[in-house]
């Protein structure tokens, strides 16, 4: 059987670490159609926009893609790319496992995290109030008239909506992949106690979902608590699923804590469809020097192949991706082994030994 991928090289360094991942899901014997589309600047060079819409079709199409990452236009009509692309597909959960791979290196241990955020609310709208425009005088008069605070005119606001709707949908998906993947907890991440009604609401829906799921144990903590509990005893988290932005900034933490952006995957899903790509961006200042590590971008294809149902595939790329780590001879200056005379080698050499170890493992 074949697969059809719409394959998204993006720009920067995305095209170099998907290219590396590329290679590296077909030597695993699966067979992949890449729909190859264009988006960022390679697509704006192109086309005159960094989304065309037979990116879109395409994804549509075939309800799965591998996406490198692409760079944020700066002074376009475009926020970002990656916001529209999740807006459009209504890819409302960004999934992110963060593990510990033996040989990577970090002050951690025993990490094994599922990161579930939600993708397309909270301060993340997109509606903002610029000070001292006429709209903003309405809100601050609003704000008098129904709050009774005064506000000065130069201020400027971010609205922060969390709903019901898209809190039980996130809350849900973090307990069907909990129950899916044999995990025992579910902890919510919020800040009710200052934003009651926001964060209240949140809290209060996941407080009720989870008593659909009486076999999975939960419990909540509060965003700054969860701070200081990850770097002190990181083990006692299983999934977390939180509003938005504090699952970016957890995310960040997260990938800091099992070794960086260069070996965190990540995976964007809707109802029906899902796209995989890795949490760091473009990186521009390394692109074209076959330097950074594609890890997290092959992980995100591990990703993909479990999504797709080829479990078995799934591990074996993972075991020769955790066993090129191990070894540590074959990657990139990010995972650079703490002992003497150790050499780091590039993007596609890591391509390579992930290769030599799948075709070991064939004549195992
Ligand atoms: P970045 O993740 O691109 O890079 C920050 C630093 O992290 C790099 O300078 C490098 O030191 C390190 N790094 C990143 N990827 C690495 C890898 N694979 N291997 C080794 N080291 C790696 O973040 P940035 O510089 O803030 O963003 C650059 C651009 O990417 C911006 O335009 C941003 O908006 C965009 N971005 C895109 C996505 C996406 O497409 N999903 C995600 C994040 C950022």
């Amino acid at each position: 059987m074949a697969y059809n991928i719409t394959l998204i090289p993006g720009d920067g360094i995305g095209p170099e670490v998907t290219e590396a991942t590329k290679r590296v899901l077909e030597a695993t014997g699966v067979t992949f159609h890449w729909d190859l589309a264009y988006a960022g600047n390679v697509a704006r060079d192109m086309f005159g926009t960094p989304l065309p819409d037979s990116v879109l079709e395409s994804i549509k199409k075939n309800k799965v893609a591998l996406k490198g990452p692409v760079t944020t236009p700066i002074g376009s009509g475009f926020r970002s790319v990656n916001v529209a692309m999740r807006k459009q597909l209504d890819l409302y959960v960004c999934l992110r496992p963060y593990k510990i791979y033996p040989g990577v290196p970090t002050l951690f241990k025993d990490v094994n995290i599922v990161v579930v955020r939600e993708n397309t609310e909270d301060l993340y709208s997109g509606i903002e109030f610029e000070q001292g425009a006429p709209d903003t005088a309405r809100l601050i008069e609003l704000i008098l008239e129904t709050k009774g605070k005064v506000i000065g005119g130069d201020t400027s606001f971010s609205l922060k909506m969390i709903s019901q709707t898209a809190s039980r949908r996130i809350v849900k998906f973090a307990f069907d992949y909990a129950q899916a993947n044999d995990r025992k907890k579910v902890t919510a991440v919020h800040k009710a106690n200052i934003m009651k009604f926001s964060d209240g609401l949140f809290l209060a829906i996941a407080t009720e979902v989870a008593k659909e799921y009486p076999n999975i144990e939960f419990d909540s903590i509060i965003v700054d608590t969860l701070c200081m509990q990850l770097v002190r005893r990181p083990q006692q988290f299983d999934v977390l699923v939180l509003p938005n932005l504090y699952g970016d900034l957890i995310s960040e933490l997260c990938a800091g804590m099992v070794g960086g952006l260069g070996v965190a995957p990540g995976a964007n899903l809707g109802d029906d469809i899902a796209i995989f790509e890795p949490t760091h961006g473009s990186a521009p200042k390394y692109t074209g020097q076959n330097k950074v590590n594609p890890i997290a971008m092959m992980l995100s294809g591990v990703m993909m192949l479990r999504h797709l149902g080829e479990t078995k595939n799934a591990d074996r790329l993972e075991k020769a991706i955790a066993d090129v780590i191990a070894e540590g001879k074959n990657v990139t200056y990010d995972l650079k082994p703490n002992v003497p005379n150790a050499r780091v080698v590039g993007t596609s050499q890591v391509a390579d030994a992930v290769i030599e170890k799948l075709e070991q493992s064939n004549h195992t």
